[in-house]
């Protein structure tokens, strides 16, 4: 059957796409696109420093094109660290060399944040309570948008992901944990793709920035396994958040901006207890269903080896604002297999949740929402996409 919009249930989720579409689009998206710009959720801890463990040799980590020059403090003018504004970002800056899409700025306030415990994430490969070379970024002023990172290193990520860390499942795989983390990690590739797409630098010499639709066609609108990848990855993500309810209701969000905090907590407490979301998906994904049976264990030591693995790729990025994005994103999923997976004898996370965990999980989901909403949007554009039943 042919169609001119991705319809139909999701593959491994309890949703079909056009609820998933109505409710991100009526409630989901405008809430967190809300929530993220709050002073406790635009922060992010991160190193970016770059150690890369699997190719050292060939300085993959210092392209050109993606390099970042440390610019010593006093280098920076006064505003530049209070009142940042992008506009302020110009190629002729004296320390900024390449692309300057592709750099991140720093220039951010740290000492923002109270409360909180500090644990480590048990999937991902960072530790996360070592706050050596951990940086501040302030994740509005450093989109995820086209930076410019391509080629022979950029691919060898990909390559590096797919083929050694989750290899894409023969058909009829019966073991569903197997498929998860492909479609995972397929669902974010997607959704990293459909923010190049959506965000591109179209003309260099007039800095004119604006939307690639063959971009996004090309990469991800006419493959509908890669469409509905990006749905399930969302759909999985946004079970973590409500399976974590409780205790994202009643965490600490203190920035010192009483007025903002209150804003944060007050739009954390509408997502996670949304009546319309309740009644259209309640239950985005069924993690109960996995780790079942006797591999069970084993399976999930696998999987978590597996995942340590891509996240400690993240540091082989040549590109500094690919790397804060493909780690922040790979903490966020870490984050949600956490919730999902890491859990007691109850069905209870093992372990709190960190204020950069929660951080990484809803910027992730964010980002997941927007590439859904754009997703929804640009499919009219394409002829001939084939209904999934
Ligand atoms: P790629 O996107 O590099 O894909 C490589 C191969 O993977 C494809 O040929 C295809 O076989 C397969 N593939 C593609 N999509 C999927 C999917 N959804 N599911 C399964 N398989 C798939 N560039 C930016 O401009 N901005 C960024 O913020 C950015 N962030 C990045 C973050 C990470 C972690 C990495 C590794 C790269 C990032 N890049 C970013 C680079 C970008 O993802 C592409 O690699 C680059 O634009 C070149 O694209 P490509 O057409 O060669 O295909």
């Amino acid at each position: 059957k042919v169609s001119q919009k991705y319809t139909g249930i999701i593959e491994d989720c309890c949703c079909d796409f056009e609820t998933v579409d109505s409710i991100n689009g009526e409630v989901l998206h405008p809430l967190l696109k809300e929530l993220v710009a709050t002073p406790f959720f635009r922060y992010f801890k991160v190193k970016l420093g770059c150690r890369c463990p699997f190719w050292p040799e060939d300085g993959m980590c210092r392209l050109r094109d993606c390099s970042v020059c440390e610019c010593p403090e006093n280098e920076f003018p006064e505003p530049f660290k209070k009142n940042f504004h992008p506009a302020l970002i110009s190629t002729d800056f004296m320390c900024q060399e390449g692309k300057s899409q592709a750099s991140v700025d720093r220039t951010v306030d740290n000492g923002a944040f109270r409360g909180w415990v500090e644990t480590d994430n048990p999937w991902t490969n960072d530790d996360e309570t070592d706050n050596d070379d951990m940086t501040y970024v302030n994740l509005q002023i450093n989109p995820e948008r086209y930076t410019g990172y391509s080629g022979p290193s950029a691919r060898r990520i990909w390559d590096a992901v797919y083929t050694e860390n989750c290899p894409k499942y023969p058909e009829g795989e019966i073991f569903q944990e197997k498929k998860v983390l492909y479609k995972l990690i397929s669902g974010l590739h997607s959704s990293i793709s459909i923010h190049i797409g959506a965000e591109y630098l179209l003309h260099e010499l007039t800095n004119q920035w604006g939307e690639n639709p063959e971009l996004m066609n090309d990469r991800v609108l006419r493959y509908p396994d890669r469409v509905q990848n990006l749905y399930f990855t969302f759909l999985f993500v946004l079970r973590s958040v409500m399976k974590a309810a409780n205790y994202l209701e009643h965490a600490e969000y203190n920035t010192g901006n009483n007025e903002e905090d209150m804003k944060s907590h007050s739009l954390v407490k509408q997502l996670v207890h949304n009546s319309k979301l309740q009644a259209a998906c309640p239950l985005p994904f069924d993690e109960a269903k996995l780790w079942q049976g006797q591999s069970g264990p084993e399976l999930k030591q696998t999987i978590q080896m597996q995942f340590k693995n891509i996240s400690a790729l993240m540091d082989c990025v040549g590109c500094e604002k690919c790397r804060l994005w493909g780690k922040l994103q790979i903490l966020g999923l870490g984050t949600a297999l956490k919730i999902l997976f890491s859990v007691d004898d109850k069905n209870h996370p093992s372990e709190p949740l960190q204020r950069n965990e929660v951080i990484a999980l809803l910027n992730l989901l964010n980002r997941l929402s927007e590439s859904v909403k754009l997703v929804h949007e640009k499919a009219d554009m394409i002829e001939n996409v084939v209904h999934i039943v």
